[in-house]
């Protein structure tokens, strides 16, 4: 019998199967203080696969040389390689063109970048930037870098006892002064997923640009910038299954020609005088010196891979993840989750009477159980919830329900632990 498939249907990804995910991942194959991994800090840092080792070895094993100036061979394939790690960034978000993919360091300096090129340009005294009460530290402290320079006011939407921004609150913040908004898509500390088609709308409405902070949202589902109308788009490479020290800024051609550099040096220049420098297009006048080549290499394998998996499968799986880790923990008695947003990533905060966080990761550590215990670079948030720290299991798709299992199991035991040392 003769089978006829559709282009289509022969390059669908088979369906999600997290033990076969799993072989991807080595690390996850170990044990830590004789006890099966179960690593749960995947909000901090997230593994990488195989191909995504295979690709940065294969750079230094191979073609390890600069870009965009040799004339020889490998160079040449190091050039071709990195821009073509800058197309498939641009095919992963839904960008209309690469030249509208400026790799950075990560989200951090993604977002440095517009404080100071796109921002600082727009913003005169008394005039508005505009964040919400769940920002990461690297999404308050360029505005008010910024809000202090400019002498203007950094305006902070706030959050209810669920860890939702309050969108009628976000709408009466809006005025003619607010000349830009920063907004995370997913909270790092907390998971809350934003209503952010609601909120771009509410913006574009006021005729404020938007720079979205998505490090917490690549690594769990599929983003489109074009769907979603924001301005700028940024992501870190570490958190997404690719390598440290890279990530993207993804912003609308009209915005990137539109801005001045960010730093000055090599590829970033037409011509150099001493009289008179001109500046290179977007992308490559964001990226001065030399930028980290194996780095977007390594980034473009893992966005790769991600197109490789059955993506909607894998966010079920994480959701079922996160129900049952969040059904579990929350039937133990003196423990609060943080958090409680009707849409979640998979990341659960929470904190354990009379326990301090830090001892909840240490103990957790011993266990086998890698979680995050502190403030997560989001002071302000755990103001907001009477808390000093949390802590703060954080799932990715390779985790499974023994990995939940663990982390039940080890939490009981810190407060076996605590209410021993405490009577
Ligand atoms: N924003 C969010 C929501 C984050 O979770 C993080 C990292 N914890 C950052 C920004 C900063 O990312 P990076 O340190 O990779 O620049």
């Amino acid at each position: 019998m003769s089978v006829v498939t559709s282009p289509a249907i022969a390059i669908a990804p088979p369906p999600f199967d997290v033990e076969r995910v799993r072989a991807d991942f080595p690390v996850l194959g170990q044990k830590v203080h004789g006890k099966r991994l179960a690593y749960l800090d995947n909000a901090a840092s997230s593994q990488r696969p195989l191909p995504v080792i295979a690709a940065v070895d294969a750079f230094y094993r191979e073609y390890a040389a600069n870009v965009h100036r040799g004339v020889h061979a490998l160079s040449e394939r190091a050039t071709a390689a990195y821009e073509s790690a800058r197309k498939t960034v641009a095919r992963f978000l839904g960008a209309d063109s690469e030249r509208e993919i400026v790799f950075v360091r990560g989200t951090t300096e993604a977002l440095n970048l517009v404080a100071h090129s796109f921002a600082k340009p727009r913003l005169e005294h008394d005039d508005e930037v505009l964040i919400t009460a769940l920002e990461h530290h690297s999404n308050i402290v360029p505005w008010q870098l910024l809000c202090a320079e400019r002498g203007a006011r950094l305006r902070v939407v706030p959050v209810d006892d669920r860890g939702e921004v309050d969108l009628q609150e976000f709408e009466r913040a809006l005025s003619s002064r607010t000349k830009i908004a920063a907004v995370a898509h997913v909270s790092n500390a907390l998971g809350t997923v934003n209503p952010l088609g609601r909120m771009i709308e509410l913006l574009r409405r006021n005729g404020t640009p938007v720079v979205v902070d998505g490090a917490q949202a690549v690594p769990h589902f599929a983003v489109d910038v074009a769907a979603l109308g924001c301005d700028f788009y940024c992501f870190s490479g570490h958190k997404s299954f690719a390598p440290s020290g890279i990530g993207v800024l993804w912003g609308k051609s009209e915005h990137l020609k539109s801005m001045p550099p960010y730093q000055g040096g090599g590829d970033m220049i037409l011509s150099v005088s001493f009289a008179k420098t001109t500046f290179n297009a977007p992308p490559y006048r964001f990226e001065a010196g030399t930028p980290n080549i194996e780095g977007a290499i390594g980034l473009g394998a893992a966005l790769q891979y991600l197109q490789g998996l059955d993506r909607a499968g894998a966010l079920e799986h994480e959701a079922k993840l996160l129900a049952a880790a969040t059904a579990r923990l929350q039937a133990i008695p003196g423990l609060r989750v943080i958090g409680t947003a009707a849409e979640k990533a998979s990341v659960l905060s929470f904190v354990l009477d009379g326990v301090h966080a830090h001892d909840i990761g240490t103990v957790l550590d011993a266990e086998g159980v890698a979680v995050r215990a502190g403030h997560h670079c989001a002071q302000p948030l755990m103001e907001r919830f009477g808390v000093p720290a949390t802590a703060r299991a954080s799932f990715a798709f390779y985790n499974t329900m023994e990995d939940v299992a663990a982390l039940e199991r080890g939490v009981r035991r810190v407060q076996e632990m605590f209410s021993r040392g405490n009577a």
